[in-house]
């Protein structure tokens, strides 16, 4: 696959309603979340998705306060890229358009993904443009630091040199071109 029909197929997943992804079959494994990473030239787009254990230790609809204001904390955490990735200072990326899809939003109480009301996903996506492409060597992943719970990242990246599958994890969670 080239990079531009890379960045299609990532333009086209992040835009369609979240369960034609999820269709296509990622596991359901608490503690471990997916980064898609899509780069071409200074353009920039992650996804991420897991499990919403990982980022708030429940999966059903908050129940209280405690658990509503959990819920918001970590969409705020999510709305604001800086707290995500550590992008390279030299590369002036500025974010583009970033998206967090709210869980339980819809309809209270409705299950997310068919035949499995027991458990929730968390999706987010966010788009870079980088003035200088080539200090875009890489990027820390900043996630772990907020949210404990997620204990490992498996990582697609599609980029100019090619396509790669990392594993970021707590101890080294830096994404590399
Ligand atoms: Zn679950």
């Amino acid at each position: 696959m080239n990079m531009t029909n890379a960045l299609l197929l990532f333009a086209a997943c992040t835009s369609l309603a979240p369960t034609a992804m999820a269709a296509t079959g990622h596991a359901h494994e608490h503690g471990v979340a997916s980064l898609n990473v899509a780069r071409s030239g200074g353009s920039l787009l992650i996804e991420l998705d897991g499990p919403l254990d990982n980022f708030v230790g429940f999966e059903h609809a908050p129940r209280n306060a405690e658990q509503k204001r959990r819920l918001a904390d970590a969409l705020a955490i999510l709305r604001e890229p800086a707290r995500v990735v550590n992008l390279p200072a030299a590369a002036a990326c500025r974010l583009v358009d970033a998206a967090v899809a709210e869980p339980f939003a819809e309809k209270p109480g409705a299950a997310h993904d068919a035949g499995d009301e027991n458990h929730a996903d968390l999706e987010a996506n966010w788009h870079f443009e980088c003035a200088n492409a080539a200090a875009l060597d890489g990027f820390e992943v900043t996630l772990f630091k907020h949210f404990p719970r997620l204990g490992k990242l498996r990582v697609q990246v599609a980029g100019d040199g090619g396509q790669s599958a990392q594993t970021l994890r707590p101890a080294s969670a830096q994404v590399g071109f």
